[in-house]
C-alpha cells in the first residue's frame, strides 16, 4: 500500500513541534511497511493536487498566518477541490482558522481565510491556554483525544457545522459553546497542539486509513500496533487539568 503526504508552509506554520504529526503518520506506515513520501510545499510552490492523499497545514502566529493567508488563497481551489474528492486535510489552530472564512486579529486586522470550513474566528483579550481533552464521535466511536491550546482566536462554526468534539478539558473553539474543532468530509480543523498524532494513535490511524483509502479506492484495514508506550502517554494526558 502506498500514501502520498502533503505538509504546506513547514517553514512558516509549525509551533510547538507540531512537525511530530508528521513524523507520527510517517514511522506508523514504516512499522506497517506501508509506502509513505512527504514533501513540503510553502509559499510560491503549487502541489499537484491531484498526486496527494493527505494534507497537512499546522499552527503559526498572527504574523505568519499575514505571510501565508494570499498564498494559501491561491492554492485555495486545489485544496478545496482535493477536499471534495476525499482527500484528508489535517489543520492545526492557526492553519485551521485560515481554512475558515477569516480570523479578525486583536488589532482588528481581518485575515482572510478560504472558506474551506464555514466557521469564523475572532480574537479575544485573553489567551486560551492549557491541556484539552475533547470526546470525539468520529469514526462511529468514542474517541478520547488529549492535546494542548494556546490562541488568542474563538471560533465559531456556521449553524449545522460538526464540531470534532466536545470538550471534557479545556477551552475547545470558543470556550463558550463545548465544541472543539471541525470535521467536513475528510478535513479536520482542531486547536489541539502537542503534537497529537504520537499519543492519540487511533485518530493517527483514522487520518491513516482514510488517506489509503482515497489511494487505493477500497477500504481498507490496518494491521494493529504494539502501542503501549503511546497508550500510556495518551492516560496521563487525559488526566491533565486545564
Ligand atoms: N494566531 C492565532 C491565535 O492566537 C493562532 C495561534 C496558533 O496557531 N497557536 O489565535
Amino acid at each position: 500500500m502506498e500514501v502520498r503526504i502533503a505538509h504546506l508552509y513547514p517553514n512558516l506554520l509549525n509551533i510547538y513541534a507540531d512537525r511530530g504529526n508528521i513524523t507520527a503518520l510517517r514511522q506508523r506506515c514504516i512499522w506497517r511497511h506501508i509506502d509513505v513520501s512527504i514533501h513540503e510545499f510553502t509559499l510560491g510552490e503549487e502541489p499537484d493536487w491531484d498526486a496527494y492523499d493527505l494534507f497537512y497545514i499546522s499552527g503559526g502566529q498572527d504574523r505568519e498566518q499575514n505571510l501565508v493567508c494570499s498564498d494559501l488563497s491561491l492554492k485555495s481551489s486545489g485544496l478545496k477541490d482535493a477536499v471534495e474528492g476525499d482527500a484528508v486535510l489535517l489543520s492545526i489552530c492557526g492553519g485551521y482558522q485560515l481554512l475558515g472564512d477569516y480570523y479578525r486579529a486583536a488589532d482588528g486586522n481581518t485575515i482572510e481565510g478560504i472558506g474551506l470550513f464555514r466557521a469564523r474566528t475572532i480574537a479575544g483579550s485573553k489567551r486560551l491556554i492549557g491541556n484539552v481533552v475533547i470526546e470525539s464521535l468520529l469514526d462511529g466511536g468514542r474517541l478520547s483525544l488529549a492535546g494542548f491550546e494556546n490562541h488568542a482566536g474563538r471560533t465559531y462554526l456556521d449553524h449545522g457545522q460538526e464540531p470534532l468534539g466536545r470538550v471534557v478539558t479545556g477551552y475547545g473553539n470558543n470556550s463558550e459553546d463545548g465544541g472543539e474543532g471541525i470535521v467536513y468530509r475528510n478535513a479536520i480543523g482542531t486547536y489541539m497542539h502537542g503534537p497529537l498524532l504520537p499519543k492519540n494513535t487511533a485518530f493517527a490511524d483514522y487520518l491513516l486509513r482514510k488517506a489509503l483509502e482515497h489511494h487505493h479506492g477500497e477500504p481498507v484495514e490496518l494491521e494493529s500496533l504494539d502501542d503501549s508506550v503511546e497508550a500510556h502517554a495518551l492516560a496521563v494526558a487525559l488526566k491533565l487539568k486545564k
